[in-house]
């Protein structure tokens, strides 16, 4: 697709991307000022390679204020983004044999950092009527004596479910019954959260199961900081201690400009984040209801994060029910989708809507006139 896409753009093509998984918005000033600052500091050697006692303590000032979960610096690991956290937990714990339950559709590089670690990906298959949640009893009966982790990404990407607090309760209740299993949680999207009720993870509904859970946040998508590479975790102290090896005997420390930077995005003002969240609110409104009039084409409202996961099985005779060639038709058409076949999904893609209004009213249009 990109490569097509490129192709397209040098024979001089006007593409627009729906692909991209990051917000449009700039980043704050104040996290611009302090990279600067730290770069004239000096501040441009190694740090300790699991990050400096500053970011850390801001990352659990974030975890305690924006998260509910209680931790102390010693149970965080800053890492070059949260999929750098995302496959350090993984590659750190499972090997052959081992079996990671991954909802799906799923974000494409879970099932991938589980093959690469060696262990089998159990998908648990959510669906559009029910908002892609899934019950706790779909999930316990998967979990064997092989299971050692569930993957949990509320706000979710591709499909934008949020998990609800009592669905989560219920995920709790069968971890107490299976003490073999722990739980990864993906809260990058936590403040894009659309729905009335305030962020629920499984770490604050479940502090009993609290050394069961590792929690992945950051601040690329939260303070459009994705070039910046810069993700934490919290978890039991032997897991962040395993990652921190793979990280010191891999990568090193997070880039040191990239930490002054995030310390400032999370001791610094938040109040813009409600502006965005109201500005992706409208758009979603707005790219849902226009998806919606396409015929053959629907989504569910995405109560979280920035993509639609859109249905299109009623026109997939005409791709010989292969998704990845109705994406090849809409780039054709001037507009770069993903596939849902990418997500462990089908007959269908996912578009993100952290673009301009009036670019995704002319993407939409161009969606419409390809199908039609
Ligand atoms: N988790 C999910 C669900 C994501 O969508 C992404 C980014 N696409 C990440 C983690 C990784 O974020 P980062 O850029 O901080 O590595």
């Amino acid at each position: 697709m990109t490569d097509r896409a490129t192709e397209l753009r040098a024979e001089g093509k006007d593409i627009i991307s729906l692909s991209v998984g990051e917000p449009d918005f700039a980043t704050p000033p104040h996290v611009i000022e302090a990279a600067k600052a730290a770069l004239d500091a000096g501040d441009t050697k190694y740090t300790p390679v699991t990050g400096t006692m500053a970011l850390k303590k801001a990352a659990a000032l974030h975890f305690q204020r924006d998260l509910g979960i209680a931790t102390d610096p010693s149970q965080v690991i800053v890492t070059a983004g949260g999929k750098q956290a995302l496959f350090e937990a993984i590659v750190a714990t499972v090997s052959h044999g081992d079996e990671v339950i991954v909802p799906s559709p799923w974000w494409v590089s879970y099932p991938q950092m589980v093959r690469f670690a060696g262990g089998t990906v159990v998908p648990l298959r959510t669906h559009a009527h029910r908002n892609f949640r899934f019950d706790p009893g779909e999930f316990e009966a998967l979990i064997t004596p092989s299971t050692n982790w569930l993957m949990l990404n509320s706000p979710g990407n591709p499909t934008g479910a949020v998990y609800p607090a009592e669905m989560l309760k219920g995920i709790g209740e069968v971890l107490r019954h299976h003490p073999q299993v722990m739980v990864l949680s993906d809260d990058i999207y936590a403040p894009l959260n659309y729905t009335d009720g305030p962020h629920a993870t499984l770490a604050n509904l479940c502090p009993d199961l609290a050394d069961r859970i590792c929690t992945v946040s950051g601040v690329s998508k939260s303070h459009a900081m994705t070039g910046f590479r810069i993700g934490v975790a919290t978890g039991p102290k032997w897991l962040i201690d395993a990652m921190g090896k793979l990280q010191s005997n891999s990568s090193g420390n997070p880039a040191s400009i990239s930490q002054a930077a995030a310390v400032a995005a999370f001791e610094g003002p938040q109040d813009f984040l409600a502006d965005w969240r109201e500005r992706f609110r409208a758009r979603r409104d707005m790219v849902v209801a226009a998806i919606n009039a396409i015929p053959g084409l629907s989504t569910p409202v995405p109560d979280g994060a920035f993509y639609c996961f859109i249905d299109a099985s009623e026109l997939m005779d005409r791709f010989g029910g292969d998704d990845r060639k109705l994406a090849l038709h809409l780039l054709d058409h001037g507009v770069a989708v993903v596939a849902a076949s990418a997500f462990g999904g089908k007959n269908g893609f996912r578009i993100s809507f952290a673009t301009d209004e009036a670019v995704l009213e002319e993407a939409i249009r161009r969606i419409g006139a390809a199908l039609a």
